[in-house]
């Protein structure tokens, strides 16, 4: 190693920054976060400084006097290598810290890439050899780190005294506070209810008190999955996939999403597809029901966004009867996903003013759906699970007075590396389809935006079969 890594206490003490430029300007910044009086030594400064706190400018060049009560140093003048030079070897001769940007050759110091979650600070170095790198590092924390972990740790800090007392013994302390950070405590502070998560902390207080160990509370994430690209996740669906203790998942969750779900927790899948209900709504919202109440932290994956023709209101409702908690986490839906890998704005100012969704599922043979809504102008269509009645669909388009030269397009496996988009019209859509064998999953989406895919198509997709027909 070639640096120590250490967390220093400036809160109060005099900081040194010789130099007015931006990276001067940003030290001065990180040094107030932590509380610093800062000094800045540098004929001009540039604007950036007047969002600072107070600082006190001395506006001439660096004098061995400026070092007098000084804590650490920081040195920014990039534009005069020699002049950074001398000035850090006169505070090394006071044996006073010094940090020079991007020198790390006559530092003293060097200043680590940092996630922020204060209290909790994430400091990563490369010893000043590849500070990209590290920075890189860093992006990847900032996403895997959840924005509320900051505020856990306040909260943990507020009780730890209490449990200190109450908890003598260090081995059960420590299972104590596991369970608090694994728990339903640590899931209601990032869900941002420390209400929620006081009374659960009371709890499993109360319990200490008695000398039991408490059962852990079961809790279910319903989860949108988006439509199959793994990166369209959201922070907090892969989060909470990663600490699941059971997964309830079905077919259009693909297996590149399952990966990531925690590696020894329990799978079980629930099937659903049209047709062939592996398992019947009532017995998933059964199972989630008795899964959590086994103490275990229950994952429902689902397809898309759990709101729009999910089912996520049904599963959840015998939960909130059962005051079991829950927390739903929305996911990009099959139309925003496949509509953006296909180059298809579902809005346009020159095509359409409103989007709507709506199902082609048929029940008993039968669309159910208002036709006349359905052709008005100005509008995009977006139609889930019409793969198989496309051709009903469109037949019950024309027949309600809709132009067969409206523009489709059908997008199979949208954001998915064999992603398909056929394209065509209401007339000739459904032999385009049936030609190219399509499979599905796949939405229908139907107006003058599909024009734009012309130009605005960007994700590779070698099995583009279609071609796009102009009206008129
Ligand atoms: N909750 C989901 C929709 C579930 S209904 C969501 O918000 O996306 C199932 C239908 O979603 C499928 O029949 C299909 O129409 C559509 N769908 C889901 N994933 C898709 C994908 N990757 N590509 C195209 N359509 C998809």
């Amino acid at each position: 190693m070639k640096h120590l890594p250490a967390f220093i206490d400036i809160n109060e003490r005099f900081v040194l920054v010789v130099g007015g430029g931006a990276m001067a300007w940003r030290r001065t910044a990180m040094a107030q976060r932590a509380g610093a009086r800062v000094v800045v030594v540098a004929p001009e400064l540039v604007r950036d400084f007047e969002s600072c706190l107070a600082f006190e400018h001395r506006a001439r060049p660096f004098d061995a006097s400026d070092l007098a009560g000084i804590t650490l140093v920081y040195v920014a003048c990039e534009e005069d290598p020699d002049y950074e030079t001398r000035v850090a070897a006169a505070v090394r001769e006071q044996g006073l810290l010094v940090n020079v940007a991007d020198r790390s050759d006559i530092s003293t110091f060097i200043m680590p890439s940092i996630v922020d979650r204060s209290p909790i600070v994430v400091a990563i170095s490369s010893g000043g050899e590849a500070p990209i790198l590290a920075r890189m590092l860093r992006a990847k924390l900032e996403s895997l780190v959840p924005a509320a972990l900051g505020a856990l740790a306040a909260f943990a800090g507020s009780y730890r005294d209490r449990v200190k007392e109450l908890i003598p013994d260090i081995a059960r302390r420590r299972r104590f506070w596991e369970r608090v950070a694994d728990g339903s405590v640590a899931e209601n502070i990032l869900g941002l209810k420390p209400g929620a998560a006081e009374a659960r902390m009371e709890q499993l207080l109360e319990a200490a008190r008695q000398g039991l160990d408490v059962e852990p509370a079961g809790e279910v994430y319903l989860v949108g999955s988006g439509p199959g690209d793994p990166d369209l996740l959201t922070f907090r669906a892969l989060r909470l996939m990663q600490q699941a203790d059971v997964v309830l998942h079905d077919r259009l969750v693909p297996d590149g999403i399952l990966e990531l779900v925690r590696r020894d927790a329990d799978r079980i899948y629930v099937g659903k597809k049209q047709g062939d209900h592996s398992m019947q709504q009532q017995d998933i919202s059964r199972t989630l029901v008795d899964l959590a109440k086994q103490g275990k932290r229950v994952l429902r994956l689902k397809g898309g966004d759990p709101f729009v023709f999910g089912r996520g209101g049904e599963e959840i409702e015998m939960l909130s009867a059962e005051g079991i908690s829950f927390q739903v986490v929305p996911g990009i839906s099959a139309a925003n996903g496949c509509a953006a890998y296909a180059g298809i704005p579902l809005t346009h100012r020159d095509h359409a003013q409103a989007c709507v969704f709506v199902t082609g599922h048929a029940k008993d043979d039968k669309l159910d759906l208002n036709w006349q809504a359905l052709i008005q102008p100005n509008q995009t269509v977006v139609v889930y699970m019409g793969l198989i009645s496309l051709a009903q669909v469109m037949g019950e388009l024309i027949a309600h007075g809709a132009d067969p030269k409206t523009l489709v397009a059908v997008v199979d496996k949208g954001t998915r590396v064999d992603q398909r988009v056929v394209t065509g019209a209401i007339g000739t859509i459904v032999d385009a389809v049936e030609k190219a064998a399509l499979t599905g999953p796949a939405i229908i989406i139907i107006g003058s935006v599909v024009s734009l895919r012309d130009r605005l198509e960007w994700f590779a997709d070698e099995g583009d079969t279609g071609s796009v027909t102009r009206p008129g």
